[in-house]
């Protein structure tokens, strides 16, 4: 195997910045597939017969004519045969909660704020490291045979989380969630740790400040967190106007929107990924078109059906101005997987449903939010989310030969709204395999399973009555 030597490239890391070495990274040649590119426009491709060149962990080609392809493979590069398979960027799950896959299914069937109060809050406060270890690692594990290769994570102990992170292979951008109830010590930890993590594991973590949502963060914290993020160039993650309900609260108690507390406490001038948005209305929509700073919105349809709120996160709207909507999962305990492929098909069907348009939302612009704007939403849009020489290497291989898929007459409808996270054969990130035909390379599930239902008991103990937190909208 070759030395795995970085190819500089300044458009995307510069050379020597950590994000270029990717140590370990196997250099690798994916031959026979059919390639998932985006023209000079955007619009999603499709090339035959591709040939993939990853070298340091970054494509260094992708071609269908093998002139291109002389002195490009290393000559003991990791080979894949991907005839049949399609090769498309790596999901990115641009808003979750890794530890809370030990909740899943405990809170089946409630509102919001019984969901909060009476389950899930009093469950997090017993909350232990190793629980929080093993949830993320379920997570990662999950997430990588469902083609996730990165993900944008909101939740506490985070240090735990980037250390499974590392461990996983996968890419994240991690923030360590805070309320105003904890002072200001919160908001340090989550800069602490934000500056402690960034660009670590070669590159592959990235870190935000991570206030969890206006109704639980004051405007002094978010105000506070904007001049943070300004000073050092971080993104600012937060749950805002999740559903319409936070919004009426808020006009009643504030006379303002969510989206207008933000722009108030000055966040729409800094990088910020918003996680749901479905209570996002129409005043909101010129005071996020005067925002300065790169905004991004994170999207999880499946949650937002299963409490019946009354919309989901307006699209249209937001591609209007310009603001990429990704895909997400947020956690299982209310979204009970992490399937970022169920939420691509998801979020057409809810953009059909609610436009009233069977025109709105084509399986295209579906794979568009699926890539380039997820990628853009979590703050990487320079580095990951198409398949193009120069970006990291973070690929999945989908398999389109089950009955479920096959024929193909529209390859990008079969892929959103025939194919399944289970077809998944092989996931990549930076050039390194993290599963070769359905078999996970860096997580030992089994084990995780095992203990994580021994600890189960202690977990789900809610006779002593304390929550960390109270939901009041
Ligand atoms: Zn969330």
């Amino acid at each position: 195997m070759t030395s795995p030597e970085p190819t500089p490239d300044a458009k995307t890391d510069p050379p020597g910045s950590p994000a270029a070495r990717a140590p370990g990274a196997a250099d690798l040649v994916i031959t026979g597939c059919t390639a998932l590119v985006h023209d000079e426009r955007e619009q999603i491709r499709f090339v035959e017969d591709a040939t993939i060149v990853v070298r340091g962990g970054r494509i260094e080609t992708i071609t269908s004519d093998p002139a291109d392809l002389l002195s490009a493979g290393p000559a003991d590069a990791v080979h894949i045969d991907a005839r049949g398979q399609v090769a498309m960027p790596g999901l990115v799950n641009c808003h979750t909660h890794t530890p809370m896959v030990t909740l899943r299914g405990i809170a089946e069937d409630l509102p919001l704020d019984e969901w909060f109060n009476d389950v899930v809050w009093p469950i997090e406060s017993n909350l232990q490291e190793r629980d929080i270890e093993l949830g993320a690692r379920l997570a990662c594990a999950e997430m990588i045979r469902g083609g996730v290769t990165c993900f944008a994570d909101h939740y506490f102990s985070m240090d735990t989380v980037a250390a499974v992170t590392a461990e996983s292979g996968l890419r994240a951008n991690l923030g360590q969630a805070f309320f105003s109830s904890q002072g200001a010590e919160g908001r340090e930890r989550s800069l602490d740790f934000a500056l402690r993590h960034r660009d670590t594991a070669g590159g592959r973590i990235t870190t935000s400040l991570a206030p969890h949502a206006p109704y639980t963060v004051d405007d002094a914290d978010l105000a506070a967190t904007a001049g943070l993020a300004r000073e050092h160039g971080l993104l600012v993650h937060l749950h805002a106007a999740e559903n319409r309900d936070q919004t009426d609260a808020s006009l009643a108690r504030h006379g303002r929107t969510p989206v207008e507390i933000l722009a108030g406490a000055g966040l729409l001038d800094t990088d910020l990924l918003i996680a749901h948005g479905t209570g996002i209305v129409e005043r909101d929509l010129p005071v996020l078109a005067r925002a300065t700073g790169r905004i991004g919105v994170a999207s999880a349809p499946r949650g937002y059906l299963k409490f019946a709120w009354p919309t989901t996160t307006p699209v249209r709207a937001l591609r209007e101005l310009g603001i990429p909507v990704g895909l997400a999962t947020d956690g299982a305990a209310s979204n009970n997987s992490l399937d970022v492929w169920e939420s691509m098909a998801l979020t057409a069907l809810a953009q059909k449903f609610t436009e009233g348009d069977p025109r709105r939302l084509t399986s295209r612009q579906a794979l568009h939010h699926a890539t380039l704007q997820s990628a853009r939403a979590v703050g990487l849009g320079e580095r990951i989310g198409s398949l193009a020489p120069g970006r990291r290497a973070d690929i999945v291989l989908v398999d389109l030969s089950g009955p479920h898929t096959q024929p193909v007459h529209d390859l990008a409808a079969t892929l959103v709204h025939s194919a399944r996270s289970g077809d998944v054969r092989t996931t990549i990130v930076d050039g390194r395999i993290l599963m070769r035909d359905r078999e996970l390379l860096t997580v030992d599930v089994p084990a995780v399973v095992r203990e994580m239902n021994e600890r189960m008991p202690a977990l789900t103990d809610r006779a002593h009555g304390r929550r960390i937190q109270e939901y009041d909208t």
